[in-house]
């Protein structure tokens, strides 16, 4: 998956770096390489590769980092087409 790009800025991934306890799971379980822990904080590296998979946030023991997971920009480029039919405004940026 190296080289994966995403939709710029329209994942919904959240970090509660404050909440973190820097275990390691989300960045073991990241397909992307999404985030890293460095001095026992993760941190998001590369944002716009994420895929909103779901995985960090299911294996988080402590709820710092969210996802809504979803379809990816599948979904939102249907979103955004129906706005365009409907001329009802999209409702969120993805999923
Ligand atoms: S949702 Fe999936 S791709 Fe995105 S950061 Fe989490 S594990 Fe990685
Ligand atoms: S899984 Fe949660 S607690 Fe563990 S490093 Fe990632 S964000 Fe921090």
């Amino acid at each position: 998956m190296k080289g994966y790009r995403y939709l710029d800025g329209v994942a919904t991934l959240r970090l509660d770096a404050e909440a973190c306890i820097g275990c390691g799971m989300c960045a073991a379980v990241c397909p992307h390489r999404v985030l890293v822990v460095r001095e026992r904080k993760a941190e998001i590296i590369d944002f716009n590769a994420c895929m909103e998979c779901g995985a960090c946030a299911k294996n988080c023991p402590v709820d710092a980092v969210t996802v809504t997971p979803g379809v990816g920009c599948a979904s939102y480029l249907m979103a955004v087409w129906l706005s365009k039919i409907t001329g009802k405004k999209t409702e969120s940026a993805c999923c």
